[in-house]
């Protein structure tokens, strides 16, 4: 496969699990080494490789960087390694995590030199015990390990490295809310102005990347901004990882040069279709983005290609269907999924979710007429933004992207169509 050459994640050397001498005898640490000879010339270095939030968003990394850095009076800051990964479809960062915990340990410890943060905080989903016992072991020894003390005598004040359990819900990875379950409240996103940059855990200066995007921050510290830039294709940088499944032959977790082709994923990479099944679509980065059919298939997967067809790259979760499946039905499943996830304090949200769900079920079995279908297209104008944070929105773009594309499925099943 082409995608060998590029891969830096998952290369067989970063996968040595929680052994940290391993790691660092096959190419480990010399990421940070740079970063502590030269701990104020890394956020330039990540913004010239152009990496971006790998959890969903997107946002530049070194912007949200600067953030934190801005906060110079803060005696104490965060960073919240987030790999509470629950969202359908999604499995990329467990696989990190329990293969290649140190490159993860690394990019926060590369991370703390580069915005001042001292208080290390891996948020891992409990669902994923491979994973929380991997990263539990690899912070044992990091944290004996002398690298770590040069850390904190670079940063000048105590550094705490530790495994924290999220609550497992799809919710608690919402920015704010993985915040308030590190504080040990419920995860319940809260409303933004204060950022977390300047007001989070505990009222102090946090950042919250994700579990992948502090993987390659390893990599381009140790490599440097050109050579990953380098990796992608056209004019894209670096690599992503994609999560994916449904009905391809050979479903799995790929690392891939940025600006791959849609077409190359699920056609070279993933094997093609099933035998005897034909491609109809892909939910794209997770299911609460656009999504793309065969018309898209061309697409290139960056953040700008796939924006401009009105999706997401998202997470990198891609889940194919064939021709035969259902629209409706998968739509119903995953507003199922956001209505059972809604944490309730936005009405619009935990009626709205439920709502939809039960109109969609309806149109599914056939008991559905047009008045609701029109209910549907108007749920799918009122709600967008009413909620705390993106979870409503989610649903509803599943839905209107259907809508929008699939529409004449949606006309099948109406009793009076
Ligand atoms: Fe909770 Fe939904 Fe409001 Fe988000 S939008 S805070 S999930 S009720």
């Amino acid at each position: 496969m082409t995608n060998q050459l590029n891969q830096v994640l998952l290369h067989e050397n970063n996968q040595v699990g929680s052994n940290l001498e391993a790691w660092l005898a096959n190419g480990g640490g010399e990421g940070l080494q740079n970063a502590l000879a030269a701990p104020e010339a890394i956020i330039k270095t990540i913004e010239d490789s152009n990496l971006r939030g790998m959890g969903g968003a997107g946002f530049p990394t070194y912007r949200k960087w600067q953030f934190v850095l801005a906060e110079k009076d803060a005696e104490v800051k965060y960073l919240i390694c987030n790999g509470n990964e629950d969202e359908p479809g999604t499995f990329k960062d467990r696989l990190l995590l329990e293969k290649t915990p140190n490159q993860i340990i690394e990019g926060a410890l590369i991370t703390a030199l580069a915005t001042g943060v001292n208080h290390l905080i891996l948020y891992i989903n409990p669902h994923e015990e491979k994973a929380v016992e991997a990263a539990r072991q690899a912070v044992a020894q990091w944290e004996a390990h002398p690298l770590f003390a040069s850390v904190a005598d670079s940063l000048g004040r105590p550094l705490t490295l530790r495994v924290f359990l999220s609550s497992g819900l799809y919710i608690g990875g919402e920015e704010t809310a993985a915040i308030s379950s590190v504080e040990g409240g419920f995860p319940f996103p809260k409303k933004k102005p204060p950022y977390p940059a300047q007001h989070g855990v505990h009222g102090q200066p946090t950042l919250i990347n994700n579990v992948e995007t502090l993987a390659h921050v390893t990599h381009i510290v140790k490599h440097g901004a050109e050579w990953y830039r380098n990796l992608g294709v056209g004019q894209a940088s670096g690599t992503k990882i994609y999560s994916l499944s449904g009905d391809v032959l050979h479903p799995g977790v790929y690392e891939l040069p940025m600006g791959t082709s849609l077409r190359d994923l699920v056609f070279e990479y993933g094997g093609g279709m099933l035998a005897g099944k034909e491609f109809k679509a892909v939910f794209t980065g997770g299911p609460s983005n656009t999504i793309l059919t065969s018309e898209d298939l061309d697409v290139a997967l960056d953040w700008d290609s796939v924006q401009e067809r009105r999706s997401r790259l998202g997470t990198g979760a891609m889940i194919v269907i064939s021709e035969g499946t259902g629209i409706v039905k998968r739509v119903t499943e995953y507003v199922d999924f956001f209505a059972d996830s809604s944490c309730g304090q936005c009405p619009p949200c935990k009626i709205g979710t439920r709502q939809i769900s039960k109109v969609l079920r309806k149109i599914d079995t056939g008991r559905g007429r047009r008045a609701e279908l029109d209910h549907l297209v108007n749920l799918g104008k009122l709600l967008p933004g009413s909620g705390r944070c993106a979870l409503v929105d989610g649903a509803v773009t599943v839905l209107n992207s259907s809508l929008d594309k699939f529409k004449s499925e949606y006309e099948a099943h109406l009793i009076d169509r």
